[in-house]
């Protein structure tokens, strides 16, 4: 057993606007309930690094890329889409964000038995190729996914995203890339209202209904990701860990319980220990209600030990 955290101070100052449901909260909400629960003690907190400009066009475009260093505001705040928000501390925050994804697939890649989670926001995996979306900048699964196909020069990454949103940024740029798998469950019709009909041979999609059951979520898995990512023998387990589909969570209406998040973070384990000796990663996404998105991400944790 052995977990590391990263996270970065930058990620608690950027702010995504008033009464904006994505905010610093989430962190300090991890915490608390890390040291309430006593696991503070068996995982090891370590501040990461600032992604390079060079780690983020493995993933997105060029243009995209210079455009949000370019825009980056000095003082006030933009708009990126509806819902995302640049204000001066964001670029930073997201630099640290996918920092902390490419530092946490170093760690696990150095040594066997390794887990990391990566306490960080904004968020990433709606944000495409091109765009920023959904509360999103940097897509920081999909750039831990570059940095481990290229620095590491895997040919088999499963990137599972169990946020109650789909993951359509990150099915954009791996679409069709044969060296990642992608799994993503999601409640449909619901933001961004994609997904329904996967993109490629490698997206392994789940729209499922709202007031979906942990019940129904589970087997849906059992029946659909657990033997795909078995077969497919992954080097790497990648996870857009969002903890929306709680059910004390009101962004969207899953079921869930952290007892879900225990159970999948079991059931991914197994695949790593038989697959890729124990290596995970794992990202923040989404998770809004406090003090559920903490109860969740400690039981998460708990469930890869
Ligand atoms: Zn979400």
């Amino acid at each position: 057993m052995a977990i590391t955290l990263f996270s970065h101070p930058s990620c608690y100052l950027h702010l995504a606007g008033d009464e904006h449901p994505e905010q610093p909260a989430r962190l300090s909400a991890v915490n608390d309930q890390l040291i309430r629960s006593g696991l503070e003690f068996v995982v090891q907190q370590r501040d990461a690094g600032a992604a390079a400009a060079t780690d983020l066009y493995a993933v997105h475009s060029k243009l995209y890329v210079d455009e949000i260093y370019a825009k980056a505001p000095k003082d006030g705040h933009i708009w990126l889409d509806p819902d995302t928000q640049m204000m001066p501390h964001s670029l930073n925050a997201a630099l640290h964000a996918a920092g902390a994804a490419i530092n946490a697939v170093d760690l696990v890649m150095s040594d066997i038995n390794q887990q990391a989670f990566c306490n960080i926001r904004p968020p990433g995996h709606h944000a495409t190729r091109d765009q920023a979306m959904g509360f999103c900048i940097f897509n920081n699964i999909a750039v831990a996914a570059g940095h481990a196909l290229k620095q590491y020069g895997l040919e088999r990454i499963a990137i599972v995203d169990f946020d109650v949103h789909h993951g359509n940024g990150t099915e954009d740029i791996f679409a069709g890339d044969e060296r990642v798998l992608f799994c993503s469950s999601f409640q449909y019709p619901l933001y961004p209202n994609t997904g329904d009909v996967p993109s490629g041979d490698n997206i392994e999609n789940l729209p499922l209904p709202a007031l979906c059951k942990p019940a129904v979520w589970r087997e849906q898995i059992t029946q659909h990701w657990l033997p795909h990512i078995n077969a497919f023998k992954p080097q790497l387990i990648l996870v857009s860990a969002g903890f929306d589909g709680h059910r004390e969570d009101d962004m969207a209406q899953f079921l869930l319980t952290e007892n879900d998040y225990h159970w999948i973070a079991q059931q991914l384990k197994q695949l790593a220990d038989t697959h890729c000796q124990g290596r995970i990663v794992a990202v923040l996404e989404g998770g809004y209600a406090l003090s559920a998105l903490g109860r969740s991400v400690v039981a998460f944790l708990k469930g890869l030990m």
